[in-house]
Parts: structure tokens; C-alpha cells; sequence
């Protein structure tokens, strides 16, 4: 029987530039059909770290062509650009797959914004450097303007942004619609516009990024999907990472795996926020499985022929 899965894709299924992105979705369609062509329910979610940045950076260089025409493009509207030109390159290159096994399945975007909290402890200490490197003046005038800046290891000065956990995904009932309608969805890209509730319905975008690790578990868990799969550059979980007694993980519990955490396995803005957004999502509900592994092993991983399986 079909399984309701959620894939989130990393850097490696799109590429860091616009070449790159344009190949790169070919081989990340073929392995996103494989599983819809076994008669898998698929939502896309991405990540957006290059693409954000450098829209970001080409933003930047327009204010600072003319300031006074044009002000600084807030964070939540660059990320709203991300999410259509990637979605744009996905659903072009979906199509086309589907097309060439003779699928007639719709595929679209959807615009996807997540609710965080404006109390997130995050926001009191931001910590993900985006944007291009800057000079000190630069960094003084950005600052004046109310924007977090850094010294980055001697490189420079690099504006820095919270990363405040996903609370819910204000689009969510479009998206199940669209999914119960046969429709391919690719959602919550780059881990969502962040926005927070002002003034009773109004959302306001906020200067933040939203770990698409933790935003597509989110999202799993608010689709009531069966499976989270977490497509990156390695084939499995280790313990020992990098080390001459590297361990490679084939099944892992909630429990384990938070051993593991306390431990310091797993490395901070990489493999930590899969695990924890993994467990997040097998924890949620009895059933419930995430699985890490490769890009081009989706599909032998969900056969359960690799990867890292997360469940209780
Ligand atoms: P993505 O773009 O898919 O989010 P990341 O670079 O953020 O990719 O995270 C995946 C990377 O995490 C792997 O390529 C690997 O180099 C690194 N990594 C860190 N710790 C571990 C670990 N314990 N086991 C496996 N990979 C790890
Ligand atoms: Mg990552």
C-alpha cells in the first residue's frame, strides 16, 4: 500500500548556483518519481541556504546602488523568492520526469508560510550567518538599521539572524487539499517563510530562518504522513563520524538517538537538527518512521535496504 511520505531534500539534490540547480533537479526528480511511480503520496520540502543567500546578496547590492530608492528587501520576502525560484526548477523538472514515464499527475508549489513564536529564545540570540561579507562601516550602518551583525573569524563582517523553531504551517490545509486531490506538492521550502501572528490575523514576515530539518518533520507530523525522509550527502547516520571507528547506523530509537545527542555525535547545523527533527517525528505518533539516508538511495531505503531508520 502507498505510504503518505514527506521528503526533505538538502544542498546536494539542487546545487549552489543557477547551473548547478538547473542539473541538479533531474537527478533529484528520477529519485522523487521512483517513490509517486510505487504509488507514494509525495509532499517536497528543500532547503534554500545558497539560494537565499544569494538572492539576499543581489538585494543588498540594489540598496546599496541607491538607498534612498530602494530599501532593504526584508529576509522573509527573499525567502519567499527562494521558494518560487526553486519551486519553479522542481515542478519543471517533475513534470518532465513524470511526462517521460507517462504520468499525467499535477505537480505545483505552494507558498508556504510557518508561524514562530516571537518569544522563541532564538530571536534573543541569532546565529546563522547569512549574506555576503561585509566591511566594518558596512556592518555599522546595517546594525544602526537593527540588524544583528558578526565579525566572522577574522573574514569579515557577516549580518547573523535567528533560527527559531517551526510552531505550524499557516498553509497546511491547502497543501492536505492539494495532496488528497493526487496532487505532487512541494511545500515549505526552505524550511517556510518565517512570520508571526501581529494585531489579531495579521502575519508579519520576521528576520529569521527556519531549519527546513525541523520544518518538514513539522510538516509530517501536521499531514498525518507515515514516513519523513531526510535526503542528504551521506547514506546513513554514524556514530564516530569522521573518525578511524566510524560506526554506521541502520535502525535507531528515539531513546538511542538522544543518547547519541547528549553525547555530542552528531555535528551542530548539519547532522543534529536531521536527528532531532527525525525524532521529533517518530516520537510524534506510534508508526510513525524518518529515514536519512542518500539522495539516490530513496528508494532502496524505503524498500529498508539502507539508510537510517528512526522509529520507535
Ligand atoms: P543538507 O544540505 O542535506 O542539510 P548538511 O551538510 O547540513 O546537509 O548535513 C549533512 C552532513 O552532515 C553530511 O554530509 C555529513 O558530512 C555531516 N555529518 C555530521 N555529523 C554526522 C554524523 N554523525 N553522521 C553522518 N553525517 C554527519
Ligand atoms: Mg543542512
Amino acid at each position: 500500500m502507498g505510504k503518505r511520505i514527506v521528503i526533505a531534500l538538502g544542498g546536494n539534490a539542487l546545487g549552489k548556483n543557477l547551473p548547478e540547480q538547473m542539473q541538479a533537479v533531474k537527478t533529484t526528480a528520477k529519485a522523487i518519481v521512483d517513490l509517486i511511480e510505487e504509488g507514494h503520496e509525495v509532499i517536497v520540502a528543500h532547503g534554500n541556504g545558497p539560494q537565499v543567500g544569494m538572492i539576499q546578496n543581489a538585494m543588498a547590492a540594489l540598496t546599496r546602488s541607491d538607498p534612498e530608492k530602494y530599501i532593504l528587501c526584508p529576509l522573509s520576502v527573499c525567502v519567499a523568492m527562494s521558494q518560487g525560484y526553486i519551486g519553479y526548477d522542481l515542478q519543471n523538472a517533475l513534470r518532465e520526469e513524470m511526462l517521460d514515464r507517462g504520468m499525467t499527475k499535477g505537480v505545483t508549489t505552494v507558498l508556504t508560510q510557518v508561524e514562530v513564536d516571537p518569544k522563541d529564545p532564538a530571536f534573543r540570540h541569532p546565529t546563522k550567518p547569512i549574506g555576503a561579507f561585509m566591511t566594518k562601516e558596512e556592518a555599522k550602518k546595517l546594525s544602526q538599521q537593527g540588524c544583528a551583525v558578526i565579525e566572522d573569524a577574522g573574514r569579515g563582517y557577516r549580518r547573523v539572524v535567528a533560527s527559531p523553531r517551526p510552531q505550524s504551517i499557516v498553509e497546511l490545509d491547502t497543501i492536505k487539499a492539494l495532496v488528497e486531490a493526487g496532487q505532487v506538492v512541494i511545500a515549505c521550502g526552505g524550511g517556510g517563510v518565517p512570520v508571526f501572528k501581529t494585531n489579531g490575523h495579521h502575519l508579519k514576515g520576521a528576520a529569521a530562518v527556519i531549519d527546513k530539518d525541523f520544518a518538514s518533520s513539522k510538516l509530517a507530523q501536521q499531514l498525518d504522513a507515515d514516513c519523513l525522509i531526510i535526503l542528504t550527502a551521506v547514506e546513513k547516520v554514524a556514530i564516530h563520524y569522521g573518525k578511524p571507528d566510524v560506526r554506521w547506523l541502520s535502525e535507531l530509537t528515539p531513546e538511542k538517538a538522544q543518547e547519541y545527542i547528549e553525547a555530542g555525535e552528531f555535528a551542530p547545523g548539519s547532522m543534529l537538527p536531521k536527528v532531532q527533527a527525525a525524532v521529533e517525528f517518530a516520537q510524534s505518533k506510534p508508526g510513525r518512521t524518518a529515514l536519512i539516508t542518500l539522495l539516490e538511495k530513496a528508494k532502496d531505503g524505503v524498500a529498508g535496504k539502507t539508510g537510517t531508520h528512526i522509529h520507535r
